[in-house]
């Protein structure tokens, strides 16, 4: 029934199958990493030597010349990023990286007055929110033992959005959540918990980092304070390349936390006072020149998501991972691989968490094989078919290999231990 005729047919009728083409892509590998660093497309290439060559021609020209004038970069990138967001032009720019923005939104919307003065964030986020949300304490001399509040998860994997409004309590001043878990996947109902903090009066931002240009957010429309994301995994924008920031236009002329020149309200930058006068929209919350070789990629990364339409990718991203899950359980679940990521769409992002003790071992005999997968020890498997690239033939062919190591019991020639980078 499941064969790979069949999963041939289904790419071809596929009309954004034909994406795959813009990447590059080695053809006896099966990449499905996509959500921790995207592909290099053939556009994000071209734009990197075109910016580069902007340099080489015009000089210190370069940000006022060319097609992509640098001075003007960020914000261009920035309106290009907000249909993925759902925000308005003026909502979104490109500048920073996750964990950066994330200092600059917390030192900007957190503002601890009396008993007031708890930050609410959760127990599996990634580890440099929380380092960054502690820091952001102990500069206002808090202890962040006491003043950062982490829901707890009841399974390890999940969050129940009810535990988390019940912890929106009268001392809680700002909360930080992830869109979705960067390990099992879930998707949080950023909806829902923005109505609860704003009917308590507590700015909530969320880190997009694994939703960004995999599913569609409706920013604006849910009155979200503030986001903040990386643009190297989904959005497929390079190694390091330059992050996304988001502030309500309902927040625009509140002062940053941390101010810089490229802040400044663009006529008014090279005036060089040193009385700032900040942009009146996102722009306010830049801190200092923009990483311009870091972003060129994005010139085409983004453009190919609005292209393809994030609805549209959505939708081919839940029929990949539900058509991987029912091969999962078709021929792998007698081997002790379960599926721990959440199964109904509401709640499913971009990519599969499989969970088996001997995960280290299977994740090296997979790269053994020619697929790559994202190892999240001590047990985890984390598997993301991108909706740009990855193709249903491929999810077929990675269930065959994963049957022959399972019973094979290949795996048992590699070490445990795991690499320096996982
Ligand atoms: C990838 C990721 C980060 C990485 O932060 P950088 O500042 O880009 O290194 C942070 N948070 C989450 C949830 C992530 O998935």
């Amino acid at each position: 029934m499941y064969t790979y005729e069949e999963a041939v047919r289904i790419d071809r009728k596929d009309p954004l199958s034909s994406f795959r083409e813009e990447f590059y892509y080695d053809k006896d590998t099966i990449y499905l990493d996509g959500n921790s660093l995207g592909l290099l497309s053939r556009g994000a290439e071209a734009n990197v030597y075109e910016l580069l060559n902007s340099w080489k021609k015009y000089g210190i020209d370069g940000w006022t010349s060319g097609n992509h004038p640098w001075f003007y970069l960020s914000e261009q990138l920035g309106k290009a990023s907000a249909p993925l967001v759902g925000a308005e032009k003026d909502e979104v720019v490109v500048t920073g990286s996750t964990t950066v923005n994330l200092h600059q939104l917390v030192a900007t919307f957190y503002k601890p007055k009396g008993k007031c003065t708890k930050i609410l964030a959760d127990e599996l986020t990634f580890p440099s929110d929380i380092y960054a949300l502690q820091s952001q304490l102990k500069m206002q001399g808090y202890d962040p033992s006491i003043h950062l509040k982490q829901v707890k998860s009841q399974d390890g994997l999940t969050l129940d959005e009810t535990e988390i409004i019940m912890e929106m309590d009268e001392e809680v001043a700002l909360i930080v959540l992830p869109s979705v878990l960067y390990r099992s996947g879930q998707v949080l109902d950023m909806k829902a918990l923005t109505i609860a903090a704003h009917e308590r009066g507590i700015p909530i931002g969320f880190d997009l980092c694994h939703s960004i240009g995999a599913l569609p957010h409706e920013l604006s429309e849910w009155g979200v304070d503030f986001a903040f994301w990386c643009n190297y995994k989904y959005v497929n924008g390079g190694p390091g390349s330059v992050g996304g920031l988001y502030v309500n236009a309902k927040h625009f002329g509140k002062t940053p936390g941390l101010s810089g020149w490229f802040g400044s309200d663009k006529k008014k930058q090279f005036d060089m006072e040193h009385e700032p006068t900040f942009a009146g929209d996102v722009g306010a919350y830049q801190i200092g020149t923009p990483h311009v070789l870091s972003a060129a990629p994005l010139l085409s990364s983004l453009e190919m998501l609005n292209q393809a339409g994030i609805q549209h990718l959505r939708e081919r991203s839940l029929r990949m991972t539900d058509y991987f899950m029912t091969l999962i359980d078709h021929e792998l679940t007698s081997f002790g691989l379960t599926i721990s990521n959440p199964r109904g769409e509401q709640a499913r992002g971009g990519h599969l968490f499989l969970e088996h003790p001997e995960a280290v071992r299977i994740c090296k005999a997979l790269k053994a094989e020619g697929i790559i997968p994202d190892l999240r020890p001590p047990s985890g498997i984390r598997l993301a078919p991108a909706p740009l690239y990855n193709t249903f033939a491929e999810i077929w062919q990675t269930v065959q290999t994963l049957k022959k190591i399972m019973e094979e019991k290949s795996y048992e020639q590699y070490e445990r231990g795991r690499g320096v980078v996982s």
